[in-house]
């Protein structure tokens, strides 16, 4: 079947209005969040419910039509741009279906966006933990898709963590119902894993039976500033050691940036009156309502300045103050891309050694590019750090992103070299492909094809994502 003969197809079976092969109209699914890539594709589809996913997915398959599943598009590693296939976008299927607050689950379609999960937990005076800054924006199916991370993995765990069961359409068109909302379930092997960081390359996920808390009551929100990153990990330990079933987030900033935070978004002023080399911030959630979270965190803060972890902390006095806070952190990228080109590291390390390093990780960018400014910043308590680099002041900014894949082999060679990772929360999509074949373990990587290939033969499903091009790939 050629691709005119496949959009009729699809055009009989969905109705034209779902069927979209204006270029214009097409755009937005096209372009990419970093600019990195611009997709090309022949059109997209926008099916209603899950029978009209399987439908479309058979014509695909009968076809041999490649298909990339679109979210929210806000990824950052290239997964969901098309490189000639049909975009299946699943803005559409975005009803909660339902909230059990006694289950403490919520099934969804996997369309919703992940605020709007958010808002019915609360409603339902349950709570969604998953948060991250695209929230407004990513669908739930992504979020699972990528095993998103975000501010709250201290805590509740990844995306990974927070789900339960899910439907998913496999790569001839038959639907997996897996919906399940049970906390125990040991009835052979855990297939609903295989999908959940898969990012589109196994099975579209339609649906999902998510994992709610019950929705904090108390909250309190402060901000540290430190003499050193490995103050900074100090204080992450006594922190943990002294209020770990209160604790929520833990976030790092280096000085550099703060500092471009207050240079390039008007809403983000630091509440501390001098500057720092680190900064940290912790929030405390209860469930209790009169759980005393300030007393808790001037006790941990007191603490941490007696043993000189701490150079300074403001603890914020009500919630548009701690809202400003939060305001200073979610600034950071915007601040960095106003700042000029950025070369950008998602990696993580063993908790114990993010302080080094970031101390050799600095040391090894700055000899290879001196003047280089390292805007280090991310979830310290999970070991998660965005490893960004801004363009020495006056550089040429193409010259600097020339540099783009020798420094990540750099980064990445260290992460690995102290047993971590060079993707923690973001995917391998397109971009990290070639590090995956470099990097990844042959073993690993024998296992993930055997997969692929039991599950998308045709490999149909986001070609040219995840998997390095190899033995057995098809490609
Ligand atoms: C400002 C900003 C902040 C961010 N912060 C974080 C953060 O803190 N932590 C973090 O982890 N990420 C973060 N991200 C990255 C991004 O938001 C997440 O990866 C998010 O989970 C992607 O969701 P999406 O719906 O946009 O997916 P998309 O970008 O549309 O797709 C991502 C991948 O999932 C696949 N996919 C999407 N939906 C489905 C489905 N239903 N079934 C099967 N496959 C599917 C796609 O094919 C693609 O490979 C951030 C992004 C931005 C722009």
């Amino acid at each position: 079947m050629n691709v005119h003969a496949l959009i009729a197809a699809l055009e009989a079976a969905l109705g034209t209005k779902a069927v979209v092969t204006d270029s214009k109209a097409m755009g937005a699914y096209l372009d990419e969040m970093r600019g990195l890539y611009r997709g090309v594709s022949p059109a997209v589809v926008k099916p209603a419910n899950t029978k009209e996913v399987s439908e479309i997915v058979k014509l695909c398959a009968n076809a041999k039509a490649p298909l990339v599943v679109q979210g929210g598009n806000t990824g950052l590693v290239g997964g969901a741009v098309p490189d000639g296939a049909i975009v299946l976008s699943l803005e559409r299927m975005n009803r909660i279906e339902a909230v059990d607050a006694i289950n403490l689950t919520m099934t969804v379609e996997a369309g919703c966006i992940l605020a709007n999960v958010q808002a019915a937990a609360e409603d339902a005076g349950v709570y969604f933990p998953l948060s991250l800054g695209a929230e407004g924006s990513c669908q739930i199916g992504g979020n699972l898709s990528t095993n998103a991370g975000g501010i709250h993995v201290l805590r509740y765990g990844n995306a990974r963590d927070l789900v339960l069961g899910l439907e998913v359409v496999l790569a001839d068109g038959r639907v997996w119902n897996g919906l399940r909302a049970l906390r125990k379930d040991n009835t052979g092997y855990d297939l609903k894993s295989l999908f959940l960081g898969a990012e589109g390359t196994l099975g579209i996920i339609t649906r999902a039976v998510l994992r709610l808390y019950p929705q904090p009551k108390a909250k309190c929100v402060a901000l540290a500033g430190c003499g050193s990153a490995t103050d900074a990990l100090a204080l992450f330990q006594t922190v943990r050691s002294r209020a770990a079933e209160v604790l929520s987030a833990c976030e790092y900033l280096n000085g550099f940036a703060l500092d471009l935070a207050q240079k390039h978004v008007e809403a983000a002023k630091s509440p501390l009156e001098g500057r720092h080399e680190a900064y940290v911030l912790l929030e405390f959630t209860s469930a209790d309502m009169d759980a005393d979270l300030n007393a808790r965190m001037e006790a941990v803060l007191a603490e941490a300045l007696e043993s000189t972890q701490i150079e300074d902390a403001v603890i914020a006095q009500s919630g548009p103050q701690a809202d400003a806070i939060w305001a200073l952190r979610e600034a950071v990228p915007e601040a960095q891309r106003q700042e000029g080109g950025s070369i950008k590291h998602d990696v993580s390390v063993p908790v114990s050694k993010v302080a080094e390093f970031l101390g050799l990780g600095a040391e090894l960018v700055e000899k290879r590019i001196p003047g280089v400014r390292l805007c280090a910043f991310g979830h310290i308590g999970d070991g998660n750090i965005h490893f960004n680099l801004t363009q020495p002041e006056g550089a040429d900014k193409q010259a600097f992103l020339d540099l783009w894949q020798d420094t990540n082999r750099a980064v990445h060679d260290l992460v690995l070299s102290m047993n971590g990772s060079f993707s923690a929360e973001h995917g391998v999509g397109r971009l990290k492909r070639k590090e995956m074949a470099r990097l990844k373990n042959p073993v690993e990587l024998d296992l993930m094809r055997t997969l692929k290939q039991a599950l998308d033969p045709q490999n149909i499903l986001n070609p040219g994502k995840v998997l390095p091009p190899g033995e057995g790939s098809q490609e």
